[in-house]
């Protein structure tokens, strides 16, 4: 997949202006590592935003591969559409408006690649999900384990503690499963990587 970058570098100055958090660059930057030596035939991503970081997988697809992502805000979703769109990406990329904790129940196909990017208090549930989905040697992604280091902290706000508690659960979980080579590395936000063995 070819992908536009001066199109592409308008989408991420668009977001980071409008304060959508897209990935970071080094988080970005160790995700396509990763999927140029995987080269998924299917991805999928729980956390759309306006497409950013799908758009930038899917140069990494095997051919004829293809990405699901799911978006549960509708002004993002159908930003994310007109994103891909502009990308000529939308035979490749399919965007669905649907809560993600729902949709995943019902879903039964199996990735290479899945990418967990949404609701912090939720990980644990969308990890259990990855889990079914996962191929082997699939690998599960996650990034913003580290919530801006409070994952870290001994003392945090009391708003912010439920997510907290739900990251350190996940990391917890991920490096206890004996199914999963997982490492957890300070890049970006926090990004852990679980291979399935
Ligand atoms: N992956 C994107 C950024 C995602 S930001 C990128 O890097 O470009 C996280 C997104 O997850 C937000 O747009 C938010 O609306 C969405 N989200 C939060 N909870 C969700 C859920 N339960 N189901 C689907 N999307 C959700
Ligand atoms: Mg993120």
């Amino acid at each position: 997949m070819i992908i536009d970058k001066e199109k592409l570098f308008q989408i991420k100055e668009k977001a980071l202006n409008d304060n959508i958090p897209i990935l970071q660059d080094e988080s970005l930057e160790l995700i396509e590592t990763i999927l140029s030596i995987k080269k998924p035939n299917k991805i999928l991503e729980v956390g759309t935003a306006v497409g950013y970081s799908a758009i930038c997988f899917s140069k990494y697809l095997d051919k004829n591969g293809s990405i699901l992502t799911i978006e549960i805000n509708e002004d993002r979703y159908k930003e994310a559409l007109n994103n891909i769109d502009k990308l000529n990406l939308s035979s490749s990329i399919k965007v669905v408006n649907d809560d993600a904790v729902k949709y995943l129940e019902d879903l039964n196909e199996k990735f290479d690649v899945i990418f967990i990017d949404a609701a912090k208090g939720q990980y644990i549930n969308f990890l259990n999900q990855a889990k079914r989905l996962i191929e082997k040697n699939g690998i599960i992604i996650a990034d913003n384990v580290f919530f801006k280091g409070r994952v870290l902290n001994g003392y945090n706000e009391h708003k912010h503690r439920t997510a907290v508690n739900r990251l350190r659960e996940y990391i917890d979980n991920i490096k206890e499963d004996k199914d999963f080579k997982s490492t957890v590395l300070n890049v970006g936000d926090g990004v852990a990587i679980s291979v399935k063995i």
